[in-house]
């Protein structure tokens, strides 16, 4: 039986397994799919172990996305755009390494919220990895404006540089917003589910009517941002589940050549919805 993993540290509360067995569930194919911790210092040893035991593919999460991107003797070339890599697959004697996070959160967005990004004015809070995922991904479906805010201005600033060729990305300061506002506001730092909305950095009132408000982070009550976005006019809000499971099922395209259905495990996952 062909053998898949997503390593991490900590990866006990992946829910990627769940994902991937119920898409091997749902389209036959015979594979296991297990969780694999590495230790902090361990990524490449562990990650060549799984591959001599006969391992076939791994996601990749927090913290190895970078030292992933760099052991990979190939990379496609959205993983070459990111710099980081959430997806490796074996090939022969070496490891491919892919990044599905941004085309996974476009077809969440375009396909299941049915957002319409082409001529839209989007705003991305972070500048992190994955603001880097998505912007080439987001940038591809001609979107009016992207605008970065970010703690670290010049962090922003250097994103958006790194990005200027593919379409109208800008960093500004939140006092540069000056009123402007956004189609869709998308959460991409990592103050999680506990962490505190950084008021005086984010704009008071950026949403156009009918703004959607997106979370990469997701939990079974809504963020701090979301709850942010709420109070400030957000007509809709989405958290990061659907991104998570649509990268899954990229990853599983890409490692068996099969696209399973994705909203069955939507479902599955989040029943109350
Ligand atoms: P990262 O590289 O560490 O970047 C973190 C970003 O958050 C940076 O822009 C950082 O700003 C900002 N930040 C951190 N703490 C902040 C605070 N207190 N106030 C304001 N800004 C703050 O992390 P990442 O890899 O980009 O991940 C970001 C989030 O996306 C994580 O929560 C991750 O779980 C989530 N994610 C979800 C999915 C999914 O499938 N749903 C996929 C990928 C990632 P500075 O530059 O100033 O430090």
């Amino acid at each position: 039986m062909d053998r898949y993993a997503v390593i991490g540290h900590p990866v006990a509360h992946s829910k990627s397994p769940l994902i991937h067995q119920a898409f091997a569930r749902a389209t036959g194919q015979h594979m296991s799919y297990e969780l694999l911790p590495a230790p902090l210092d361990g990524f490449l040893a562990t990650a060549q172990r799984f591959a001599a035991e006969g391992g076939r593919g791994l996601n990749v999460t927090v913290p190895f996305k970078l030292e992933a991107y760099a052991m990979a003797k190939e990379r496609s070339a959205r993983a070459e755009e990111a710099q980081a890599c959430n997806t490796l697959a074996w090939r022969d004697d070496h490891w491919y390494a892919d990044n599905t996070d941004g085309v996974g959160l476009m077809r969440d967005l375009t396909h299941n919220l049915h957002e319409t990004l082409a001529g839209r004015d989007v705003l991305v809070l972070g500048a992190g990895g994955a603001a880097r995922g998505i912007l080439g991904p987001l940038l591809a479906k001609m979107p009016r404006s992207v605008v970065l805010v970010n703690r670290t201005e010049p962090r922003a600033a250097e994103l958006a540089a790194s990005f200027a060729e593919h379409g109208p990305v800008a960093a500004m300061s939140s006092a540069q917003l000056n009123g402007r506002r956004f189609h869709v506001v998308i959460n991409a730092t990592s103050i999680g589910i506990n962490g505190d909305v950084p008021e005086n950095l984010w704009p008071e009132h950026p949403f156009a009517v009918g703004g959607l408000a997106y979370d990469l982070v997701y939990a079974d009550v809504p963020t701090p941002f979301l709850r942010w976005a709420s109070q400030r006019s957000a007509e809709r809000t989405a958290d990061g589940l659907g991104m998570l499971i649509e990268q899954a099922a990229e990853s599983f395209v890409l490692w068996r050549g099969v696209r399973p259905e994705t909203s069955p495990v939507f479902a599955m996952l989040r029943p109350q919805a």
